[in-house]
């Protein structure tokens, strides 16, 4: 298919980040959209919601981004905006595995238009802990691959009023332990992964994968009107298992739909993919 190029032709796009996202997001979308993408960092996004819950995020992650995508156009007068929004906690499904869902999101206010790209995975350092001195925060800090990965730090426990953020350096790490067990009541420091995405390389990566999703589903135009985001809203289970020939869980089938006119289309798996016989519950319940 065609890219987004033509679609977005000579218009500009603002992104609105503070924590360096721009590295990843904005070389992707401008190949992917042709459009220059304008860096907007005036605007203080932790006052939108921070993952060491000074400030709690109102509504959903998209809802978020939007908020973020939104007050860039507001912002810069430009009529695209861009904007990524994260989450972290445990799996859905697995709750000792940690999970992180990325998003990136541009929303075109001119032609009524949103596309997203996603990323979710476990690949992620997120956690927190408490110790008792120096040697068990030096032991955790190791663990989550400081000091390329940021730690914050807080007397007692993770409500105190108290923080010290961007510590990324050995020394740093000393100093605000020592602090924190001065100002601790419970003779207790808790530490926990600084999840802003300058802070944290691995998120970073999780970032640009959202990127490349979005850039993905840029260039997949509606077949009818043209208009980029062409791209999977529904996933019909039912491909037969390769043994039995029974129904399975697996995707037999995707409805593409245009966010735009509507238009859809279903792709159907190949004849001869069938699904392995480990997902069939008659061959193996
Ligand atoms: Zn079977
Ligand atoms: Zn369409």
């Amino acid at each position: 298919m065609a890219d987004g190029s033509c679609f977005f032709k000579g218009r500009r796009i603002v992104l609105i980040t503070k924590h360096g996202k721009e590295r990843v997001i904005k070389p992707t979308l401008e190949k992917a959209t042709g459009c220059q993408v304008l860096l907007d960092t005036s605007f203080d996004t932790d006052q939108l919601g921070t993952f060491t819950r000074e400030i709690a995020r109102p509504g959903t992650q998209l809802e978020a981004a939007r908020r973020k995508a939104q007050k860039g156009m507001e912002l810069t007068g430009l009529d695209i905006g861009l904007a990524s929004e994260g989450s972290f906690g445990p799996h859905p499904l697995i709750p000792f595995l940690p999970w992180n869902v990325e998003i990136v999101l541009l929303v075109d206010d001119r032609e009524k238009l949103e596309i997203y790209g996603m990323c979710a995975n476990s690949e992620t350092n997120f956690t927190q802990t408490l110790v008792a001195d120096l040697r068990e925060a030096e032991d955790f800090a190791r663990k989550i691959g400081f000091p390329e990965h940021w730690l914050v730090l807080r007397p007692d426990n993770e409500r105190h009023q108290s923080v010290v953020k961007g510590i990324n350096k050995w020394e740093h790490l000393k100093d605000a332990v020592k602090w924190g067990f001065a100002k601790s009541a419970a003779g207790k420091v808790f530490l926990e992964t600084d999840m802003r995405a300058h802070a944290n390389p691995t998120r970073m990566r999780n970032i640009q994968k959202a990127a490349e999703d979005l850039a993905k589903k840029i260039k997949q135009q509606c077949p009818r009107c043209g208009t980029p985001g062409f791209s999977v809203t529904v996933r019909k289970k039912g491909l037969p298992c390769e043994w039995c020939g029974r129904p399975t869980e697996e995707t037999k089938a995707r409805v593409f739909t245009c966010g735009r006119c509507g238009f859809s289309k279903e792709k159907r798996m190949p004849r001869s993919k069938k699904a392995p016989a480990g997902r069939c519950q008659y061959c193996n319940p």
